[in-house]
């Protein structure tokens, strides 16, 4: 007799991002909802996985990362944030953001732990912290600018409060925090045990002259911090799974421990390319202004149609209301558009725990012109 699994998450489907990615190939659609560029990453960085490997590295790498990566890393950081973090005992690379993320919640979480995140949440939170037998409070963002409401964040507040979750630039709505949530945050942790996670994988995808808020930037934040990037999102390479986790020395001691017999280590050839490419400042310091302009170029092209923006300060994202055009759930309207109409959306109800109808679907903008022509195209027919 096949034993029967209790499921961990009974909850569970398969990911928005997947469902909609597996609907636009059936039914050839223009793939705007998961979040990945559809142009060709940088043929030079490409050139120097091909050398690493051609050269021999393709062996184990060191279990916390490439000690050369770590290093550039650090570099940055400190050019960037005018934070000195150590490269021996303070960074870890890690296979995605994803990954790192998991891990820094496996390490601190134990049963009965609360959690504060944000709704609408990137879709990996919750069942990570649910997974280590802890709690998810959910506290919703303010529409219409998808703020932290911090006097909600106080409330919830209590000694099962193990972290806080901040995501930004955020995803799904590109909304991004500023000093005073800085200020907000540094209140409410003052004097407790409370954690911060920080998911800063679109760091260089900031719009419209903003300065992305490191929580790197604040000892007083970091020194409970577990700060986290993502190579993908950076380089255009989001199948590449790499990334990786800043910490203070004793939190990055116990998820390495956590690491070690998990993944162990990153993949290889990779790590020898960026510790070359990440010398090439450009690279990531232009980014921000090359995707802008795709989020410009997109938003245009849609004020012929009936949708309307939303602000979107960062990252591939931008949400946009379909309030004048149906009154359909945003679940049901992004399966029609995708059948119907040819265009992939996905819907920001996914992205809470309870029912949340707002009329609003997310759009990723990090595509071609081309690409976002022939949607606008399209969407025109609504
Ligand atoms: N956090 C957010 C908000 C994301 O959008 C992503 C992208 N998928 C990740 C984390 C994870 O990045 P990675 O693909 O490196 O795991
Ligand atoms: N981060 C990507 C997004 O938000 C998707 C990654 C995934 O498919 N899990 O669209």
């Amino acid at each position: 007799m096949q034993p029967t699994i209790k499921s961990k998450l009974p909850y569970a489907g398969t990911t928005i991002f997947t469902e909609m990615s597996v609907l636009a190939a059936e039914h050839n659609a223009i793939n705007l909802g998961q979040g990945f560029p559809d142009f060709d990453m940088s043929p030079q960085l490409v050139s120097l996985v091909n050398k690493a490997m051609q050269a021999g590295n393709n062996q184990y790498v060191h279990m916390n990362g490439l000690p050369l990566l770590r290093e550039r890393i650090a570099e940055k950081i400190e050019k960037l944030y005018a934070a000195k973090v150590n490269a021996t005992n303070e960074i870890t690379v890690t296979p995605g953001g994803t990954y790192a993320l998991y891990t820094a919640f496996t390490t601190i979480l134990q049963k009965g732990d609360e959690v504060i995140i944000f709704e609408p949440a990137y879709d990996c939170y919750i069942p990570a912290i649910e997974l280590n037998g802890a709690v998810a409070v959910t506290i919703p963002l303010l529409l219409p600018s998808y703020k932290i409401d911090w006097i909600a964040v106080k409330e919830k507040i209590n000694p099962a409060t193990k972290a806080i979750l901040i995501n930004s630039p955020h995803n799904p709505t590109g909304a991004v925090i500023d000093e005073a949530d800085i200020d907000a945050l540094k209140a409410i942790v003052k004097d407790t045990g409370i954690f911060i996670l920080s998911d800063e994988v679109y760091e260089h995808l900031i719009f419209d002259g903003k300065k992305h808020l490191s929580i790197l930037k604040y000892p007083e934040l970091y020194e409970r911090s577990f700060v986290h990037f993502s190579f993908g999102k950076t380089y255009h390479c989001t199948g590449w799974k790499l990334g990786y986790c800043v910490a203070p020395a004793s939190l990055t001691k116990e998820f390495r421990k956590v690491h070690q017999f998990n993944a162990f280590t990153s993949f290889g050839p990779t790590q020898y390319a960026l510790a070359e490419f990440l010398q090439q400042e450009n690279e990531y310091l232009q980014l921000g202004s090359f995707v802008q302009q795709k989020r410009d170029y997109f938003m245009q092209l849609m004020t012929e149609t009936k949708f309307a923006a939303l602000p979107s300060y960062g990252s591939y994202f931008q949400l946009y209301s379909y309030a004048n055009i149906t009154d359909e759930k945003e679940k049901d309207f992004a399966v029609r558009l995708t059948k119907d109409y040819g265009v992939t959306t996905i819907p920001v109800s996914a992205f809470y725990r309870q029912p949340t109808e707002n009329k609003v679907l997310r759009f990723c903008f990090t595509k071609k012109e081309s690409t976002l022509e022939a949607a606008a195209e399209k969407l025109l027919k609504l």
